[in-house]
């Protein structure tokens, strides 16, 4: 009997057996701490029933307790050096599959429907590489894939980002995007010292669930996200600034950005972050009204 991966001693042993040294250009800070990834696997909510998406699993220490708390596991690592590692590792787990895939190059809907057809719930739960922590989140997010939820580990400024509500100053387009899909929330806050090697920066998990259906929606989704990355480009500048940037600034333009601002009853001296989600749809929409 093995004690489990996570441990010090262990990760130390597997690293020493493989020769693995960890690049940091893939973004490999293994997890050493038990107790965080009972956390994670809690903050899933994950049951017997449940599949299990994991981005990056390393050399299996957080596979290893999805394996034994879910009904299948499916994994995508892109480092080659670490499929015969975890061909080992996760040797006692029959439902678990690696696959040696860029997680930025999968087709999500396609896969997912090959490797996990069953009809249980399914769950994204992952320690992410955090040099591309938000293009997958927002891969994932725009696959279509329904996912109950997504427990996801990350850099702790770009959790409070995704969690930010509007009005403080880590609320931003980021924020917006996520939140026009799911419910955003920091879990908990990890620190530096549950991982091999340590990372510069600490860590916490965001938990991702259902959101409420919107009662209004953008006219078009693309628009909306680049009207919303559009309104954050000059954050220091009021509003309407930055709207005459976006837009253009003739005298045609401000009379069409004054009538869709009345009707979305938004203040022109406002700044961005105080806008919430249900403003950002219905100014999107009155301003493609207005030919914008
Ligand atoms: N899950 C392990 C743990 O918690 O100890 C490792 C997490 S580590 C922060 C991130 C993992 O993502 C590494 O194993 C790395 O090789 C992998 N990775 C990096 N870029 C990837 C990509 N584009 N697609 C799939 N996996 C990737």
């Amino acid at each position: 009997e093995y004690p489990e991966i996570a441990t010090p001693v262990r990760t130390q042993a597997i690293m020493n057996q493989y020769g693995i040294a960890t690049k940091k250009s893939l973004g490999q800070n293994f997890l050493t701490d038990l107790n965080i990834l009972r956390n994670i696997v809690a903050a899933a909510e994950l049951g017997p029933d449940d599949d299990v998406v994991e981005i990056g699993p390393g050399i299996g220490a957080l596979t290893e307790q999805l394996a034994k708390n879910a009904h299948q596991v499916l994994a995508f690592e892109i480092d080659d050096r670490l499929i015969p590692v975890l061909a080992d590792t996760l040797s006692p787990y029959k439902n678990v599959k690696i696959l040696q895939q860029d997680i930025l190059k999968t087709d999500l809907p396609t896969t997912l429907a090959q490797e996990l057809p069953g009809n249980g719930p399914k769950k994204l739960v992952a320690n992410l590489p955090y040099y591309i922590t938000t293009p997958i989140l927002m891969n994932v997010l725009q696959s279509g894939v329904a996912l109950t939820n997504i427990v996801v580990m990350m850099q702790k400024e770009v959790a409070e980002r995704l969690a930010a509500k509007p009005g403080t100053k880590e609320y931003g387009s980021l924020s917006i995007i996520v939140q026009y899909r799911m419910n955003a929330e920091i879990a908990f806050i990890v620190p530096k010292t549950a991982f091999v090697p340590q990372p510069n920066v600490d860590s916490a998990i965001v938990k991702l669930t259902e959101r409420e259906p919107l009662t209004v929606m953008p006219f078009d989704e693309k628009a909306f996200f680049k009207f919303v990355k559009g309104s954050f480009v000059h954050r220091r500048k009021s509003y309407w600034n930055n709207l005459l940037v976006l837009f253009g600034k003739s005298d045609d333009t401000k009379a069409k950005i004054t009538a869709a601002l009345a009707e979305c009853a938004v203040d022109p001296k406002i700044r961005a972050e105080r806008l919430d989600l249900r403003q950002f749809i219905t100014l999107t929409n009155a301003f493609h009204a207005q030919g914008l």
